[in-house]
């Protein structure tokens, strides 16, 4: 996934002086703020918004009341890109999201396959994300951990959904577990 550059300089020339403004004192009553990739949840002052961040600019979802306008999101909106920006990058979410495209390719492979014939399920995408989990331990062990433990789940359901030919998912949900810090069975 490419890292889109968003500064909270090119966000203030981006936007309306007085909508920004806004969004700074706004900035300071964000909760329940989440951001998978570019795309950032959160309730700001007690509403509801979600922004997906483009090169071409925010594109906005808010529950309150500012008429929507192209390329002119609301200060709840901006509020919420704001806190995304100070967060940092977020090298956990990024990962998830490749992890998630991964394992839901192999759920529909396991689903489609004929449960006498079997099929071969080719690992080699998890594998190179299971190193990228075991890098990020180094820097953020709980967040490999987590993610190290929903890769477990999805991966023992893909197991459950196919009859699987070749260990090569067993062995990658051996190596989920130990990056998750317990044994498979636990
Ligand atoms: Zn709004």
């Amino acid at each position: 996934m490419a890292q889109i550059e968003v500064t909270e300089e090119s966000l203030h020339r981006a936007v309306d002086e007085a909508v920004f403004a806004q969004a700074v004192t706004l900035a300071d009553k964000v909760a329940g703020f989440s951001a998978v990739g570019p795309q950032v949840e959160a309730i700001v002052d007690g509403i509801e918004v979600s922004v997906r961040v483009s090169p071409s600019g925010l594109d906005a979802r808010c529950a309150c009341p500012a008429p929507y306008r192209e390329g002119a999101p609301c200060p709840h909106a901006v509020a919420a890109v704001l806190t995304w920006v100070r967060a940092g990058p977020d090298p956990a979410a990024g990962l998830r999201a490749g992890l998630d495209d991964v394992l839901a390719g192999l759920a529909a492979e396991a689903a489609d396959c004929d449960p006498d014939d079997g099929w071969y399920p080719d690992t080699g995408e998890l594998e190179d994300l299971l190193d990228e989990v075991e890098d990020l331990a180094g820097q953020e062990p709980d967040a490999a951990r987590e993610l190290a433990g929903h890769v477990a789940a999805r991966v023992t359901e893909v197991l459950a959904a196919g009859n699987c030919l070749t260990d090569d998912l067993a062995d990658a949900l051996a190596r989920a577990a130990e990056l998750r810090g317990t044994p498979p069975d636990a």
